[in-house]
């Protein structure tokens, strides 16, 4: 008998496990790793400030602080490396943009995000960037797949995982127990990203698919280059160029679209000659309000969800994770603007 039972182990199911073994519960881990299309797509960025209209994102100062405190602690914990703090840097497409950043960056809550704007080009013998550009702080890349493995790798080591893919027809619940397989839980939490379940098909999970390039550079960039794409490190001189977003066409493929448009788009953003080696498709788990979705099914108290992470999953994941274990063990409430209770008029249209 367990805790938990995750079923799932993306961003959203190893961050929470993680959480959870840090405050003395006992969690089985169920997935089957090569099925996962989302966090191992993911190029594992994250940036305060973010969007076509480049605004801080929504909670920055906790989710930072958070993200900030999580990774490092994970890695030393576990003797692992995969947290890579790194500054940003935007080039601007015009004076007016110029003076439109430096008004914002008069700003105190922009200031402790903002490390220096440019007026003039200081990155043109790699970067397109005639105007200068912006260079924001507290940015970098997690590599999602060694995370991943790494919190894996303790699950093992602990008989907390199993490779198995969850039939829900399997399941068995009562108000106090949960029974799957040989499994005995307390309480299922579902970490499933944008694979459906019976259980929470109520919940508004909608799939955003994003593809990438993963590109080999002679040069090394001297810090993250972000406009119409990201260009973030990988392995040695091979790095990952995101993403595209696409709501209607969800095929389970590459495209020539995509990769015409993230080619054009890194050729408008580097100076840097660069060779296409790779392309990838994936699935974000998006919540119509675009927050995550915590808590228990409104049938069943020890039937959890922990979702919606959508395009911002490493950023989102540590602080959440830590409100949701807490939230179980007792000790702290869901914000209401992520709990899923907050979609429950669907449920009864269910
Ligand atoms: C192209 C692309 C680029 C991205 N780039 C970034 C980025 O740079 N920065 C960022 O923060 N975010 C990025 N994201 C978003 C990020 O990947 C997601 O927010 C995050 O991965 C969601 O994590 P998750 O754990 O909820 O879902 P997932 O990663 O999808 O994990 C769900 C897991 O559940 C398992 N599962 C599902 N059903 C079952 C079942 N029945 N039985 C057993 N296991 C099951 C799956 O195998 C999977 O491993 C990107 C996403 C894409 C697609």
């Amino acid at each position: 008998m367990v805790d938990y039972l995750i079923v799932g182990q993306g961003l959203a199911g190893s961050c929470l496990a993680w959480q959870l073994l840090q405050r003395g519960k006992r969690v089985q881990v169920l997935d089957v790793p090569g099925n996962n299309r989302s966090s191992m797509i993911a190029a594992g960025l994250f940036n305060p400030i973010t969007g076509k209209l480049m605004s801080r994102t929504w909670l920055a100062e906790t989710l930072f602080q958070s993200l900030f405190d999580f990774y490092p602690q994970v890695e030393q914990n576990l003797n692992q490396k995969f947290f890579y703090p790194m500054p940003l840097y935007r080039p601007f497409l015009s004076v007016q943009e110029q003076n439109e950043w430096m008004g914002y960056s008069a700003q105190p809550e922009n200031q402790k995000f903002i490390d220096h704007i440019h007026t003039t080009s200081v990155y043109g013998d790699q970067a397109h960037d005639a105007f200068g550009g912006l260079v924001i702080k507290q940015c970098g890349y997690v590599d999602v797949p060694v995370f991943l493995q790494s919190i894996r790798t303790l699950l093992v080591q602990q008989n907390a995982f199993a490779e198995d893919w969850f039939d829900e027809t399997q399941l068995q619940h009562t108000p106090t127990e949960i029974s799957y397989k040989h499994w005995k839980a307390s309480a299922i939490i579902f970490c499933t990203g944008t694979s459906k379940t019976n259980l929470w098909k109520a919940a508004p999970v909608k799939p955003l698919k994003g593809e990438t390039l993963t590109i080999k550079l002679n040069e090394k960039p001297k810090l993250i280059y972000n406009r119409g794409v990201y260009i973030v490190p990988g392995k040695e001189n091979l790095y990952k160029v995101g993403a595209t977003y696409e709501t209607q066409n969800l095929s389970e493929v590459i495209t020539e679209a995509a990769r015409f448009e993230l080619a054009t788009r890194t050729s408008e953003l580097l100076m840097l000659p660069f060779e296409i080696v790779d392309q990838n498709w994936g699935m974000r788990p998006t919540s119509p309000d675009r927050r995550p979705m915590l808590g228990h099914h409104p049938n069943s108290k020890n039937v959890i969800i922990f979702n919606g992470l959508g395009t911002k999953g490493v950023s989102l994941a540590p602080y959440f994770s830590a409100q949701l274990a807490n939230w179980l063990t007792g000790s702290a409430e869901i914000l209401p603007t992520v709990n899923i209770n907050r979609f429950k008029a669907l449920y009864s249209k269910s």
